[in-house]
């Protein structure tokens, strides 16, 4: 369960928390990773330092990452060109 709900300040505020340690990402300190071979695959999210550790723990094919300070600009890119791909990802 990588992204939760926080209360700071009397806010509710969405946080990234690291898959192999259970610890909130902070401060760009993150990756996120993905197994390209794997269509609709699960994503994962990472401390820095806790990338290598996970990899070694999850079976992945071929292993891409990005940093996690991209991550909510690149989703909103895709939801922008989203309405050109049907359900199963196909370009219409
Ligand atoms: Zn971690």
């Amino acid at each position: 369960m990588p992204i939760k709900i926080v209360l700071r300040d009397d806010l509710y505020c969405p946080v990234f928390i690291c898959d192999r340690c259970g610890g909130e990402i902070v401060n760009s300190s993150g990756n996120y990773e993905w197994d390209s071979s794997d269509f609709f695959g699960e994503i994962f999210f990472t401390h820095k330092w806790c990338s290598y550790i996970l990899g070694a723990r999850k079976p992945f094919k071929f292993r891409m990452s990005e940093e996690l300070s991209k991550f909510c600009g690149n989703l909103q890119k895709n939801f922008e060109q989203s309405h050109d791909y049907d359900e199963g990802g196909n370009k219409q």
